[in-house]
């Protein structure tokens, strides 16, 4: 069998979410959106679900993948439904659903219920992607509260640049919700990841976390409850091919790395049809038989190349990690010029192992 493969650890996870309610004394969501950022959503959920509050997904799919696994926790959809026939649904299966537009308000309003609902009402407070405008706010939930069909309210609003730790937006946006929500007495949601772990003044009686539930840091700087994550997910491979080159030979597509001496190259099994990003350059670092070493040349679809010159004791069959809990999927996502978001969520094909750490 190819070698390449992502180990999952759910001990760490449970660590990490079991930070996220340490630091801010508040309940958690754990968001699972999109396979859980590549780490699978239904065995993350289930390892998770005997202490979590409840799970965030971004649409109804994702969220009947859950029940039909046979979670039972509360789960909100993100951006609420997409079209109003999901209301049926949404009843049915207990789903809190997020209302960032007015069209879903409208939706709501005309919906034959069986039973009121439970929604987060998004507020716009400056990020200006989804959520009602702060004239629009008061009234909206008032016209929830005198519809009938809503049993619970949440007021909630969604950060641009939490992870900017010295920028003022975070603090204008809390000033923005203050404001619209004056005078609504309902718990709050705020908080996403950066903001749990960067901003602990901010009010939050529910918080978001996601991408620090897999063990990676949101931020550029250094966090002190950052450091404290454990990596989740360990993507790792082997040496299936070992050369030895004099000075100024190519290697790999478009010879985009070029010997400067006589060098050991290792071929590792794993490529950017894995999901390692095909944008990491020469350099970026990679750990072989337990030594830090690095990428040469351009990644290709299945395998790529490392320097093994200084490593003897490296070779064939040597286990490989590209990422986790040595070398953080966040310094490869800096290497690569992305963010640890989208190396998570890029990852496929590689069968997924879970353990309990
Ligand atoms: C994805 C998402 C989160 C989680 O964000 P992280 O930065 O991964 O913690 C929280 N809230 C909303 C509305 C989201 O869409």
């Amino acid at each position: 069998m190819r070698p390449a493969r992502a180990l999952i650890d759910l001990q760490a996870l449970r660590h990490n979410y079991r930070i996220a309610r340490e630091v801010t004394g508040a309940k958690a969501l754990a968001v699972i959106k999109a396979d859980a950022y590549g780490h699978g959503a239904v065995r993350c959920a289930q390892a998770l679900e005997a202490e979590a509050d409840g799970f965030a997904v971004a649409c109804i799919e994702e969220a009947l993948e859950l029940r039909a696994a046979g979670i039972r926790a509360p789960v909100l959809l993100l951006e609420g439904f997409f079209e109003a026939d999901e209301l049926a649904l949404i009843v049915e299966h207990d789903f809190w659903c997020v209302v960032h537009s007015l069209w879903q308000l409208e939706a709501i309003e005309q919906a034959v219920l069986s039973k009121p609902i439970t929604v987060w009402l998004k507020l716009d407070s400056g990020m200006h992607r989804v959520g009602l405008h702060p004239k629009d706010y008061p009234a909206a939930y008032q016209r929830l509260l005198a519809s009938g069909k809503v049993a619970k309210i949440v007021l909630m609003s969604h950060f641009a640049r939490a992870d900017e730790l010295h920028a003022q937006s975070s603090a204008e946006q809390v000033a923005v919700f203050e404001t619209a929500r004056q005078g609504l007495a309902a718990e709050v949601s705020l908080r996403n990841s950066p903001a749990v772990l960067g901003w602990p003044d901010i009010k939050s009686d529910w918080v978001r976390p996601g991408i620090m539930l897999y063990g990676a840091t949101p931020f550029e700087e250094a966090n002190a409850f950052a450091e404290r994550l454990q990596p989740v997910m360990t993507l790792e491979s082997k040496v299936i091919s070992v050369r030895e080159l004099p000075a100024g030979e190519p290697i790999g597509y478009g010879a985009r790395f070029i010997t400067d001496k006589p060098m050991r190259i290792g071929v590792v099994a794993m490529g950017y049809a894995d999901g390692y990003p095909r944008q990491a350059p020469t350099g970026t670092p990679v750990l072989v038989a337990g030594k830090p070493s690095r990428l040469l040349g351009r990644v290709s679809m299945d395998m790529l190349c490392i320097d093994l010159t200084d490593v003897p004791e490296a070779g064939l069959g040597s286990t490989v990690e590209l990422w986790g809990k040595n070398i953080l999927a966040s310094d490869v996502a800096k290497w690569a010029e992305t963010i640890p978001y989208q190396i998570f969520c890029n990852l496929k094909r590689v069968p997924r192992l879970y353990s309990e750490g």
